[in-house]
């Protein structure tokens, strides 16, 4: 083992069998965390090459079952952020189109949130047999269930060892760990949202676009379709942070009652993977898209889903505080990290995974980036215990005139 790390310290290439050596020897156990941290921190300052990325991929993907590939099962996957409901979105939207669309999510961890404990918040079932999954891609057209451990279980362990050693933030251990997971579920056609900020993995253009590279690369040599989106995190996406209330505000959208950052990704989001799906041009794919939000099929569906696996859309009627401003100007930006953090300490969201967390707990934006505020007026409301209002005021930056608010689509790479 010395050996190997010696060589990843004199930056020396490491072979197939010797990233093996590894990775393998840390899912049996022969290698522990300390020297794992050491090779992951070694990976984190000084990369690995293509070659050596892909190798890692399929490492990753041989430590698990392997799903035939389903040319037709297009799939999404995001790095992570602050606020991110798209998939709610843009499922129901795919599957009031008949597409035939599954997901496997996951839970919470840190400051970012979790599809699944989005759906858990409205008592939606996302431990699924098989049969209740079968069932429910044939009477919705949609399924989310929770990750397998069978697939990729040396992600798994590599992913929570860089969670704790903040080791999460290198390009080609993020592109080995979420290609692995989409090539060895079956995934033909994969849509990467790359999250760029402040308050993403991926802190500026220049990674995301080497990222996005490397991720389309994977791809081919498994025959996958990739499009990897860039999109702005420097912001919480939307209004709302927190589980049961990011159902609401995903309830809003499919109703078409939100425009904004928001909508418009998950718009984009569905054209691109509806373009995945079928052979039409964005434009038709748009327009389609559109349509099922205005008639309200998108929304019809998701409450079909929700109903199907046991949930309800009731509204919260927690009680909440509110943070005022102490300043007249216009908000300039919201710290997405600082309001992720924020929502995790009101109880949305766990530092262990054993911890359990509260439904209801999160935060609204009632002031969002570009809109005028007079002090004294509310900023957000603050669902759940511990409120420590003078951390949460630090999120928010003013200025005295009105400032350009960015897209929040930055590039598509095919
Ligand atoms: N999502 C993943 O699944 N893996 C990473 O490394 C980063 C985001």
């Amino acid at each position: 083992m010395l050996r190997e790390i010696k060589k990843l310290e004199e930056r020396k290439k490491l072979s197939y069998k010797e990233l093996d050596n590894i990775f393998t020897g840390y899912l049996t156990n022969k290698i522990d965390d300390d020297e794992m941290t050491k090779v992951l921190r070694l990976i984190c300052k000084n990369g690995l090459s293509e070659e050596e990325t892909i190798s890692l991929t399929d490492i990753f993907i041989n430590s698990g079952k392997k799903l035939p590939v389903n040319i037709s099962f297009i799939d999404k996957h995001s790095t992570g952020g602050v606020g991110d409901k798209t998939t709610l979105v843009v499922l129901p939207i795919l599957a009031s189109l008949g597409i035939r669309i599954s997901k496997m999510s996951g839970k919470a961890l840190g400051y970012t949130g979790g599809t699944i404990d989005k759906l858990s918040s409205i008592g939606v079932k996302t431990d699924l047999t098989k049969k209740e999954f079968y069932n429910a891609i044939d009477k919705t057209n949609m399924v989310i269930s929770s990750q397998t451990a069978d697939l990729c279980p040396m992600d798994k362990k590599v992913y929570a060892l860089r969670d704790v050693t903040g080791t999460t933030k290198s390009v080609p251990l993020i592109a080995a760990s979420i290609m692995s997971k989409k090539i060895a579920s079956g995934a033909g056609k994969i849509l990467i949202d790359i999250k760029v900020g402040k308050g993403a993995l991926i802190e500026n253009k220049k990674q995301a676009m080497e990222l996005a590279a490397l991720m389309i690369k994977i791809g081919k040599k498994y025959d996958r379709k990739v499009i990897c989106m860039l999109t702005r995190m420097d912001n919480p996406l939307g209004d709302n942070i927190g589980n049961k209330l990011e159902v609401q505000e995903v309830v809003d959208i499919l109703k078409n009652k939100k425009k904004g950052n928001l909508t418009n990704l998950c718009v984009e989001m569905a054209t691109l993977m509806y373009t995945l799906a079928k052979n039409v041009s964005k434009e038709k794919a748009r327009s389609l898209v559109k349509e099922v939000l205005n008639n309200g099929e998108a929304y019809k569906k998701f409450e079909s889903y929700v109903k199907l696996q046991g949930g309800s859309l009731d509204d919260i009627d927690s009680e909440c505080a509110e943070l005022v401003s102490l300043k007249n100007g216009y908000i300039k930006s919201i710290n997405s990290r600082i309001i992720g953090e924020t929502s995790m300490s009101l109880g949305a969201g766990r530092i262990k995974k054993t911890d359990s967390i509260n439904y209801d707990a999160g935060v609204v934006l009632v002031k969002n980036v570009g809109n005028k505020v007079k002090k004294g007026e509310v900023l957000c409301k603050l669902y759940g215990t511990s409120i420590d209002y003078d951390s949460v005021y630090k999120a928010f930056s003013f200025s005295k005139f009105r400032p350009s608010v960015k897209g929040i689509i930055i590039n598509v790479i095919e």
